[in-house]
């Protein structure tokens, strides 16, 4: 009886201390939003010094050594008999988070911050420079520290497997590895396939004059439609697209026009979206717990990718919404919705990553993972990485590579320490194709429902099977409870090879 008492109030302790510290993560993330839309430019000095102030109010919580010998508490007496019941998950992922926040020693915590913003500001320079030379210490450092930070963890197989983990629980290299070669050769063939097709999109009809409150007025009734609860979010403008869920009922979203292209803030618009269905429905009762919040940064991505991508750029999709899209803009006015569709599904490798369409993205991403790993490995060095991306390049995209501006320069990633992120984003797109393939089949008639605007049906299966689960389960897990399969690249290829065998006619 006594124990149990003592176990409770742990677990009271733990709750009311992770929410205090989720409380300062929100204002963070607002503070983020606001810097990103509308603060002055007299005001970053100050805003920096804001934002340092939280970041040391939530260190000292997350490393505080009460919350330490609290846990140990809350699991010494157990939570419960279900290990997915919402105490035993919260302990775990609490857990998860103090043994990342202490195993790493306070002064190698503070240079890594320091590396990266040194970094990210470096790279700001550097990139439109094309300055390599300059960049590269700054690299060298955070890759260094990088490399230190992962022995201490000491997570996973191997150095890499610890960075990984931040963003995607429980994956490792080797288990991505093989997964990743079977997607590229598949990828590989397809992209051969298509370049030697005799069709052609005429993607001129995207270049023309869209004026932007039409596409401001367009994007946000297209999402509306989709589900994004505007009385719950916002949708602004910022130099580059983001969302963010700041607490329940405040999930918002930004974007950016460019008037003489119209996919670029379109999809951006629903692939936002897609992230801020996620959030918005996540289980607000549980918020500021683990069991509330999102799971991992491959589930996010396969979020917002299924609706940019499997959905948004479907025929079915454009079958309800183009009439409207061409009455809103003259430009497409004489285009016929094959024209269309076709031209918003072209495939053409290009250098950038943050341009690729659907069948060249995973290259660019699958070329970062190599370069990372080997990295981790210490199989390459810093010093190495501009001649292998351009090597890699011109093997696996054909394409030479003018700059390093369009090369080894052009994500921001690396810049601010990000390693392990990259693979999170092919992991998304994968786990996308096997949950859409399964709502399929759930969901009778899914893809003539949204011919006729009705988005509910499907919203409402990823609701059940990934949003309300918060962190329930792992991301490998999840998927096997919500697919029945285990991680599975054959669903992704298949959707790629139906899509663009009959765009591109074989
Ligand atoms: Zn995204």
């Amino acid at each position: 009886m006594e124990k149990e008492k003592t176990s409770r109030s742990a677990y009271e302790w733990l709750l009311n201390h992770y929410r205090t510290a989720a409380h300062l993560e929100s204002i963070k993330s607002l503070l983020h939003w606001d810097q990103s839309t509308f603060l002055p430019e007299e005001g970053h000095p100050y805003r920096a010094e804001q934002l340092g102030t939280l970041a040391k109010l939530l260190h000292d919580l997350r490393t505080d050594p009460v919350a330490g010998e609290k846990l140990a508490e809350a699991e010494s007496t157990g939570t419960g008999e279900d290990p997915y019941g919402v105490e035993a998950v919260n302990v775990r992922e609490w857990r998860r988070s103090y043994d990342r926040a202490t195993k790493i020693p306070v002064r190698l915590a503070v240079e890594l911050a320091r590396a990266a913003s040194a970094g990210e500001l470096a790279w700001e320079k550097a990139k439109p420079a094309n300055d390599w030379n300059g960049f590269r210490p700054y690299l060298e450092r955070i890759v260094a520290l990088r490399r230190e930070e992962a022995e201490c963890l000491g997570i996973g197989h191997e150095p890499y497997d610890a960075l990984l983990d931040e963003y995607e629980p429980g994956e490792t290299a080797q288990a991505i590895e093989p997964v990743f070669a079977r997607l590229r050769e598949a990828l590989s063939s397809l992209l051969d396939r298509i370049g030697n097709s005799p069709r052609k999109p005429q993607t001129g009809v995207l270049h023309r004059h869209f004026p932007r409150s039409a596409q401001m007025l367009f994007g946000t009734e297209v999402i509306s439609r989709l589900g994004y609860r505007r009385q719950a979010g916002h949708i602004g403008v910022s130099a580059h697209p983001f969302s963010v869920g700041i607490a329940p009922g405040d999930t918002r979203i930004t974007t950016r026009i460019d008037e003489t292209f119209f996919p670029a803030a379109f999809f951006s618009t629903v692939h936002e979206a897609g992230h801020a269905l996620y959030e918005q429905g996540l289980p607000a009762a549980h918020w500021g717990t683990p069991r509330g919040q999102s799971l991992s940064h491959g589930m996010h991505e396969s979020q917002s990718r299924l609706w940019e991508n499997i959905v948004g750029r479907s025929l079915s999709f454009w079958e309800h919404f183009y009439p409207a899209a061409a009455e809103r803009f003259t430009a497409l006015q004489n285009v016929p919705l094959e024209t269309f569709h076709f031209a918003i599904n072209a495939v053409r490798p290009s250098l950038v990553r943050a341009e690729a369409d659907e069948v060249t993205y995973n290259l660019h991403v699958m070329m970062r993972f190599e370069l990372e790993i080997a990295l981790l490995r210490k199989e390459i060095e810093v010093a190495d990485l501009p001649g292998l991306w351009n090597e890699k390049t011109k093997e696996t995209l054909g394409l030479t590579v003018p700059d390093h501006t369009l090369g080894v320069l052009q994500d921001v990633h690396w810049s601010s320490g990000s390693f392990g992120y990259f693979p999170t984003y092919t992991l998304g797109n994968i786990y996308a194709a096997q949950f859409y393939n399964r709502a399929k089949e759930d969901v009778p008639g899914l893809e003539s429902l949204f011919a006729r605007g009705e988005f509910g049906p499907f919203l409402g299966w990823l609701r059940e099977k990934i949003h309300a689960q918060g962190k329930r389960y792992s991301p490998r897990r999840l998927l096997r409870r919500a697919t029945s399969e285990d991680l599975n690249p054959d669903h992704l290829i298949r959707y790629l090879n139906e899509k663009f065998g009959s765009l591109y006619g074989f």
